[in-house]
């Protein structure tokens, strides 16, 4: 691809976000499986589980497990969420390169998600940023505190825009690396999403928002996902499948699908480095293993466009 093309950064979040919110559990080896295939095919960023209790979430019980095999595969940064200091310890120990706190701008929805209050949730970013801090550099991860509800919240419903400043104002202030704005319901339209994206970069300066977390509940993930990117937005978070959603905001599903999302980005010349006809593959993995397990995407279901032929959309005769 032309050193011109913008670099758009798909991070794959079904191995987290998919599985926590279904109620089979994938097999240890098949998520293996999985993120190696996603890999191969030129995703560089995987979030492969989440350090909460296994009680809690034994879907992801493995999670430990997974990020250090993820590790072995050269080129992937692996991430992970943690709920609190405790994942974040749990979530270094496994070698994490990325972890991502989730703070919910509704605080009903943080005591019902996390059990705390926002004070609460600050006192964790306070013990990790020491945790991380007291860490040689070289095996200190990426810290990232994940604005969820940023957009409204099924039990709160709107949520104020300048709540979700001083928010990430505090979040970066407390010494995240960066902050991401997560539509975990649905809510967002794209005209919202640019103007929030707009007002938290002036708070917090461009480095510290990057990327953007979007569910397609209402039909507008690829459009909200564009938006994202006419603002300057270079990483986006998406599902294979669109697997997931959120299990403590009711009536949310699933993420926007990786695959769709892929071949939007890669049709209109943006360089993310994936094999769409390889990603498209991965999904038999999924299938096979989750036969239970509901699986969406518009591209995978009508095929690429005939002479579609990659890499990156560019037809070889015109490259
Ligand atoms: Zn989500």
């Amino acid at each position: 691809m032309s050193e011109h093309s913008p670099q758009i950064l798909v991070s794959e979040v079904g191995p987290r976000d998919g599985l926590q919110s279904i109620k089979s559990i994938m097999p240890t080896e098949a998520k293996k499986a999985w993120i190696a295939a996603e890999a191969a095919a030129g995703v560089r960023e995987i979030e492969v589980g989440s350090f909460v209790p296994p009680k809690l979430l034994p879907q992801l019980a493995d999670t430990a497990e997974i990020v250090a095999y993820a590790r072995t595969i050269p080129g992937l940064t692996v991430a992970a969420l943690v709920p609190n200091l405790k994942g974040a310890e749990n979530a270094v120990a496994a070698g994490a390169h990325k972890i991502t706190l989730p703070l919910s701008v509704s605080e009903t929805h943080s005591l019902k998600n996390l059990r705390k209050t926002h004070e609460q949730v600050f006192e964790e970013v306070r013990g990790i940023v020491e945790l991380l801090r007291g860490l040689p550099k070289d095996q200190r991860p990426h810290f990232e505190g994940g604005l969820s509800t940023a957009f409204g919240c099924t039990l709160e419903g709107p949520v104020a825009e300048d709540k979700v400043v001083a928010l990430a104002a505090r979040l970066m202030a407390l010494g995240c690396d960066e902050v991401g704005l997560s539509d975990t319901t649905g809510y967002a339209n794209p005209a919202q999403l640019q103007r929030l994206i707009r007002l938290v970069r002036a708070e917090v300066g461009e480095q510290a928002l990057t990327g953007v977390h979007l569910h397609n509940t209402r039909g507008l993930g690829l459009a909200n996902a564009l938006a994202a990117l006419e603002v300057g937005i270079t990483t986006l978070d998406a599902s294979l499948g669109g697997l997931g959603g959120c299990p403590f905001a009711p009536g949310a599903s699933g993420n926007i699908v990786t695959e769709d999302l892929v071949f939007m980005l890669d049709s209109m010349g943006f360089d993310t480095g994936i094999d769409v006809q390889r990603l498209l593959g991965v999904r038999r993995i999924v299938i096979e293993a989750l036969p239970d397990e509901e699986m969406y995407g518009f591209t995978p279901d009508a095929g690429l466009p005939k002479g579609y032929h990659g890499p990156w959309g560019i037809p070889a005769h015109a490259a």
